[in-house]
């Protein structure tokens, strides 16, 4: 199957008809145990469905996949699967250093978990090479990248940051939430291991909580293989095949978010009330080359800041009809989030604080024009 490329292997990556029935698609193993052919003969290795399910493996196999990996693992939620892994490398006395604008809820664990275990945490501008480069002369054991970041998008350089972690024996890790595998994939790029909200762009549909962690290192795949089984955050039947499925559809839905995403980002560029567009397919935006270079296309994530301030901010987001208020991103639907009351409410007066003006959008695959007249019509509306 490896050697297909992207979307067949979307579509077919662990996804062999059942061999009992011919059910093209594999079916919902709505099983917690399952019955062994004498004591520990196990059927295919199945015992009890906290160490393995076969509709999470279908999803495990999909993943690792397309991510260019070996092994993958899929767990409850995008934290869970973050707490897996940072506790495979972690201990207490060791060091994590991630962007100073990662996403809030990774800032939240390792800060609040991590630290008062021991482990220490730093924050740097992960965009700035030489800043990164003097921050590594501390020994680090986990180098955490998120790229595009959250919500001002901006764009860091995976290779160069994958080789500078490695050369100075940290693990890179790169949560490619807000790219997704269809337009960036961070082990191609050099990077140790790849961690998703499978909550946004691969599930896709807004129904479904889920994370994974995806790697080619084998030791390091053993050590989440046994965390993901011995603490157990491991994703349900159910919410692995509603994965499964929103991910066979990831290569077409990702073009068409990239694409409404270029359209509404240059409807706003130069727009009287717009202060600032933030999209990395922009050519003004700082990262364009980078971005150019490490992603296939530039997704559906637009932020923007507004002239009229914060309330001009606030009622805007309140009035678009298309663009629905609310957090999370990566849907079909297009949805709006005012980030300082919503998704970074709990960092104001901190360092992840974000600009009271900004908006960001997760620009969906409507019809790209309809998106655009939405959003138009909500800054008239704003009186912007
Ligand atoms: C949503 C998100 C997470 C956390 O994932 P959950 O599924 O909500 O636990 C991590 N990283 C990024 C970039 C996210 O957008």
């Amino acid at each position: 199957m490896n050697d297909h490329r992207f979307s067949t292997r979307a579509i077919h990556a662990g996804q062999a008809f059942d061999p009992t029935t011919g059910a093209v698609v594999p079916p919902i193993y709505q099983s917690s145990t399952f019955v062994q052919d004498g004591i520990g003969g196990f059927r295919n290795g199945y015992e009890y469905a906290r160490g393995g399910n076969p509709t999470r493996d279908v999803l495990q196999e999909q993943l690792a996949s397309l991510e260019s990996g070996t092994r993958a693992f899929s767990f409850a939620s995008g934290l869970a699967a973050e707490d897996a892994l940072l506790r495979s490398v972690l201990t207490p006395g060791t060091r994590v250093l991630m962007g100073n604008d990662v996403y809030g809820g990774t800032h939240r664990l390792v800060n609040r978990v991590f630290v008062p275990w021991g482990v220490t945490l730093d924050t740097v501008d992960m965009s700035d090479l030489d800043a990164v480069r003097a921050a590594l002369s501390v020994p680090t054991a986990v180098l955490w990248v998120e790229t595009p970041t959250n919500p001002l998008l901006k764009i860091t350089d995976i290779a160069a940051l994958s080789e500078l972690g490695r050369a100075h024996g940290a693990v890179v890790v790169v949560d490619n939430t807000f790219a997704s595998p269809a337009i960036q994939r961070p082990l191609e790029l050099g990077a140790d291991v790849v961690v998703h909200s499978t909550t946004k762009y691969l599930g896709g549909h807004s129904d479904v909580v889920g994370g994974a962690v995806v790697t080619s290192d084998d030791g390091l795949a053993d050590k989440v293989a046994f965390l993901q089984f011995g603490v157990g955050a491991v994703s349900a039947p159910m919410e692995a095949w509603l994965t499964t499925r929103g991910i066979k559809t990831l290569a077409v839905r990702v073009a068409q978010h990239s694409a409404n995403g270029q359209k509404v980002a240059e409807a706003l560029v130069g727009h009287p009330a717009v202060e600032r567009v933030y999209y990395p397919g922009l050519p003004e935006h700082p990262g364009h080359e980078v971005a150019k270079r490490q992603m296939t296309a530039f997704g559906g994530m637009v932020s923007l800041q507004l002239k009229g301030g914060a309330a001009v901010a606030r009622k805007f987001a309140e009035s678009t009809e298309l663009f629905q208020l609310a957090e999370s991103l990566g849907g079909v639907e297009s949805l709006m989030c005012y980030p300082s009351e919503m998704t970074h409410a709990s960092v104001k007066g901190t360092e992840l604080a974000v600009p009271e003006n900004l908006v960001r959008l997760s620009v969906g695959i409507e019809d790209g024009d309809d998106l655009v007249a939405d959003v138009l019509q909500g800054l008239e509306r704003a009186g912007a």
